[in-house]
């Protein structure tokens, strides 16, 4: 058996920033085929209890971005923008930009403020 990886708990914030995001983003322009997110690294369920199924697409951006984040060598993590390793790359960066951009304004509108100081912190 592998040892699961010990998840800090900065760690587990950006993990729940990032599914929030996502979540947001797919429950309000994505319809069709959802199913729940689930993610091999780590005990998803553990970390965040309350988020929604997300159709294919936004369950493979959510995959790359966990994956990404759990790999990050810096430490302490720079805020992406301004890191030097720059992990997300062509169709990945040009989504994981819109999610934010789309979900930050979504947060703003609905009052949820404190998850954008997560963000950009
Ligand atoms: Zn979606």
């Amino acid at each position: 058996m592998m040892k699961q990886k010990e998840i800090s708990e900065k760690e587990k914030d950006d993990i729940r920033t990032l599914m929030k995001f996502v979540g947001v983003f797919c429950r309000e322009n994505h319809n069709g085929e959802k199913a729940p997110f689930a993610f091999r690294l780590l005990d998803i369920k553990e970390i965040e209890k309350k988020e929604g199924p997300l159709c294919p697409d936004c369950t493979r951006l959510l995959t790359y971005g966990l994956t990404m984040r759990l790999k990050c060598p810096q430490n302490p993590k720079p805020m992406c923008k301004k890191c030097e390793t720059q992990c997300y790359h062509g169709e990945y960066k040009a989504k994981i930009r819109e999610v934010m951009k789309f979900s930050g304004m979504y947060l703003i509108k609905h009052g949820r403020v404190e998850m954008l100081y997560h963000y950009l912190r």
